[in-house]
C-alpha cells in the first residue's frame, strides 16, 4: 500500500501512528508485518511518475494524446499537458462527459465548462465549433493548465479563475465534471446560466448520490433527459 501526503505536520502525526499501530500488531504476534518506509518526493517527480501512464486515447470523435507524445490520427485530436491539473480523459467521468459531447451538435453552440480542470471538455467542444466558449475553475493551477492547453490545441477558449457564480450570460450547454457535494449547491447558478431550450450535462456523481443531485437539480427546474452510467459514476443530462 502507497499513500501520498503534503509533508507538514498533520502527516508527520499520521505516519507515527501508522508505526505505532503496526507496532501493535507485531506485538499481538501478528506477522510478518512489513516496515513502514517513508519518501520525500518533489511536485516534479509526482508529474513525471503519472506522465508514464498517460498515453494516446481515443473517446468518441477525439483523440487525446499527451504533449510528449507524437502519435497522429484521423479524428480531432486534442493535445494536453495536464500538468497537475485534473482531466486527462482516463477517468470514467471525463470520458462520459467528451462522449456526450462527440454526440451533439456543436457548430456555433455556446459552451460554458465548470470546473475545467486540464481544459479538455471545453477544448473538446471548441474544436468541434462549439463559441463562444468558457471555461472556469476555482483551482489557480487548473486555470493555468487549460490556458496553456488552450493555446496548444489553437482554439479559442476564454479560461478564468472562479465559479458557475462568477460568469455572465447565457450559455446553450453548461457542462460541469464536478462531484456530487459540489454539484448540489451549484445547481441554481448552473441553472441561471443556461440559456432557455439548453442542456447541462453533470458528472463525477457516485451512484449512490445520484438521487441527491437529481432532487437538487429539480428543485432548480431541470429534469432528467439523459442518463449514462460507467462503472459507479453516473452522468445526467438535464434540461
Ligand atoms: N473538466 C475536467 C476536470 C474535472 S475535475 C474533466 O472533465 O476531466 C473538477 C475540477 O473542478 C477541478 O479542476 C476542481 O478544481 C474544479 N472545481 C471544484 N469545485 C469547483 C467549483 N465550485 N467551481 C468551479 N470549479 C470547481
Amino acid at each position: 500500500m502507497k499513500a501520498y501526503l503534503v509533508y507538514d505536520h498533520a502527516a508527520r502525526v499520521k505516519v507515527r501512528r501508522v508505526k505505532e499501530a503496526i507496532g501493535r500488531l507485531r506485538a499481538f504476534g501478528l506477522g510478518p508485518v512489513g516496515e513502514v518506509a517513508l519518501r520525500r518526493i518533489r511536485d516534479e517527480d509526482w508529474l513525471e511518475a503519472w506522465k508514464a501512464q498517460f498515453g494516446p486515447i481515443r473517446i468518441g470523435p477525439f483523440f487525446i494524446r499527451p504533449s510528449w507524445s507524437d502519435a497522429a490520427a484521423a479524428e480531432t485530436t486534442i493535445v494536453l499537458d495536464p500538468g497537475m491539473a485534473f482531466g486527462t480523459g482516463l477517468h470514467p467521468t471525463t470520458r462520459q462527459c467528451l462522449e456526450a459531447l462527440g454526440e451533439r451538435t456543436l457548430k456555433g453552440r455556446s459552451v460554458l465548462d465548470v470546473g475545467t480542470g486540464s481544459g479538455i471538455l471545453a477544448i473538446a467542444a471548441a474544436k468541434r465549433g462549439a463559441r463562444p466558449v468558457v471555461g472556469v475553475d476555482t483551482d489557480p493551477l487548473a486555470v493555468r493548465a487549460a490556458t496553456e492547453n488552450a493555446a496548444r490545441n489553437d482554439v479559442r477558449v476564454d479560461v478564468r479563475a472562479g465559479s458557475a457564480a462568477d460568469v455572465e450570460g447565457r450559455y446553450e450547454l453548461v457542462v460541469a465534471n464536478l462531484v456530487a457535494e459540489v454539484l448540489v449547491p451549484v445547481a441554481p447558478e448552473l441553472r441561471a446560466r443556461l440559456a432557455s431550450g439548453g442542456t447541462v450535462i453533470v458528472a463525477g456523481i457516485v451512484a449512490e448520490k445520484e438521487q441527491g443531485v437529481i432532487d437538487a437539480f429539480a428543485a432548480a427546474g431541470l429534469a432528467v433527459a439523459g442518463r449514462d452510467q460507467q462503472d459507479d459514476w453516473v452522468r445526467l443530462d438535464l434540461r
